[in-house]
């Protein structure tokens, strides 16, 4: 990395300082992942320059927005912190619009996967209901409506055209759905307490991390797919299927198949543990999955016998 933009983004890193104990955005992201943040504030080295353009892109726009808006400051209420306490801990998370105190916009800017690999956009709506709960607890004012301005970097007008799960502008406004008090307030306290227990688990035996916090995704929604192989010699699977049932069916079906042959069970690739985890380094489950990688020993296989003798399990 070159010195200049080293230095940049040591600055900008310095620039902001955690607040309280925990934040809206930690509540909704892995426990594994926060408290290994947490204990190594330092980021892995592979993940900081991603992490690093990521965040600075993202402020840019905010920044932008809000000097845009700053002379409507009696409508558009810009970047306010909230902070209060709840079971002995401090709570805090920063919104970016309140408009006439009704109405609250998230400024996101993030890539059109996003929209394809979570249509439901779980974390936004966990995020911006805390955001919500949290307004009514210090304020006392009820919220009409969360919105995200979801703002894609990477937004490509062909691949508009040619898909409609594709985000169909650059820059779109989602309501989201506000959650009755009560879910939002037992969601924040399931969270905190998770958050709570880890303090005092070793590293190693943190709460591992799900598929679905992973990122573990095929682009065709799955997290396995099963590649019925002819026999070990065989260079390019048979079939691959996207179901345990479909492939029990195919392998049943098959009369080529023998008990040379296989299934080979793939796994999607853990693309936050990959990319965008600035602990991963110090994760034993990554550092495990790694070296199943490099050994080519991720993959289940399932022998054929097994299969056809109705004994997969
Ligand atoms: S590397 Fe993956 S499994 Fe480990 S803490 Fe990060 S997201 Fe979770």
């Amino acid at each position: 990395m070159h010195k200049i933009i080293k230095d940049i983004f040591t600055i900008f890193n310095d620039h902001y300082t955690k607040v309280g104990d925990y934040s809206a955005t930690e509540l909704i992201n892995p426990p594994r992942v926060v408290t290994l943040k947490n204990r190594y504030p330092e980021c892995s080295k592979d993940i900081f320059m991603i992490r690093s353009a990521a965040s600075l892109f993202g402020s840019g726009v905010h920044s932008y927005i809000e000097k845009l808006l700053k002379p409507y400051d009696s409508k558009y209420q810009l970047e306010q912190r909230l902070q209060m306490k709840l079971m002995d801990k401090k709570l805090s998370g920063i919104y970016d619009i309140l408009v006439d105190n009704k109405d609250m916009y998230d400024i996101k800017t993030c890539k059109a996967w996003k929209l394809i690999f979570d249509p439901e956009m779980k974390d936004w709506h966990e995020q911006q209901n805390i955001y919500a709960w949290m307004i009514k607890q210090i304020h006392g004012i009820e919220l009409k409506s969360i919105n995200i301005i979801a703002m894609y970097l990477d937004w490509m007008v062909g691949n508009a055209m040619r898909s409609k799960s594709y985000p169909q502008e650059p820059i779109i406004v989602y309501p989201l759905k506000l959650w009755p008090y009560e879910k939002t307030e037992h969601f924040i306290i399931n969270k905190l307490q998770e958050l709570i227990a880890c303090e005092d688990i070793p590293d190693d035996e943190l709460p591992p991390c799900t598929r679905e916090e992973r990122w573990e995704k095929f682009p065709e929604g799955v997290t396995k797919k099963y590649a019925v192989m002819k026999n070990k010699d065989a260079k390019r699977a048979a079939r691959i299927l996207l179901s345990k049932e479909d492939t029990i069916q195919y392998c049943k079906e098959n009369k080529g198949l023998n008990s040379a042959s296989y299934v080979e069970i793939r796994y999607a690739e853990r693309k936050r543990c990959e990319t965008y985890c600035e602990v991963n380094n110090k994760c034993n489950h990554y550092l495990t999955y790694k070296k199943d990688m490099e050994n080519d020993t991720l993959f289940d296989i399932v022998p054929m016998d097994l299969i056809l003798n109705g004994k997969w399990i």
